[in-house]
């Protein structure tokens, strides 16, 4: 397994296929990340396949009821998931049926990188760093390309991980958002959209440099 600080989000296989990306950056990043639309293009078996080459986030920002939130969270785990995303705002309860068992690793979104998210939950993230907390969750989301709240956040975050995405494309810069206080920085459309996704990475990782 690689290591480092880069997750590549794999949102669209319009110019790379999944895997094929997964495999030729795999030696550079900490891990993929999946969302909805690869896996209702590939079904739930890209997370199992994407799992022999790298370890593998399940960003379904789940958000449901504490049931419905087991139910899925129980399909990621046995496809092999390596973490799931969930949303913090519907409270502990839903959080902590994500965390069903002590294998789930659990990253709760308490921030978000696009301009709406000025509108509700960026206004609420230190209520949802607690819960967040009190869930057992092994990380959280919060903006890399938002210094001001990723840096806050980094202050009140104690051992958990943070996961920054806005990288790239959403504004944000690796490094700057590293300095602010990201453990991971996810990078989604810089990669998969590049005509040469391993040159992408490998030039970001040494950009890092120091800070891996
Ligand atoms: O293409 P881009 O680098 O903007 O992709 C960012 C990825 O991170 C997407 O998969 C997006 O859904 C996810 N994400 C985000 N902002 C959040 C939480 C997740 O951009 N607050």
């Amino acid at each position: 397994m690689g290591e480092g600080k880069i997750v590549v989000a794999i949102d669209s296989e319009l110019k790379h296929n999944a895997v094929d990306l997964a495999r030729s950056v795999s030696d550079y990043i900490y891990a993929v990340k999946v969302n909805w639309p690869l896996i209702l293009e590939r079904g739930i078996g890209i997370v199992k396949e994407l799992s022999s080459i790298t370890r593998v986030i399940c960003d379904l920002k789940l958000a449901d009821i504490p049931n419905t939130n087991r139910l899925i969270a129980e399909k990621i785990i046995s496809a092999g998931g390596f973490a799931i995303i969930a949303h913090a705002f519907c409270g502990m309860d839903s959080l902590k049926a994500v965390k069903f068992t002590e294998k789930v690793r659990l990253i709760s979104v308490i921030a978000m990188t696009h301009p709406g998210g000025d509108e509700y939950i960026n206004g609420h993230w230190e209520k949802l760093l607690k819960t967040a907390t009190e869930a057992g969750s092994y990380g959280i989301i919060a903006p890399g390309n938002n210094p001001v709240i990723l840096s806050r956040v980094k202050k009140s975050a104690g051992e958990l991980k943070i996961f920054s995405p806005g990288i790239g494309t959403q504004g944000g810069d690796p490094v700057t958002a590293i300095k602010n206080g990201a453990d991971f920085i996810i990078v989604g459309r810089t990669v998969y959209d590049s005509d040469d996704p391993v040159s992408v990475v490998s030039e970001m990782r040494s950009r890092i440099g120091s800070y891996d």
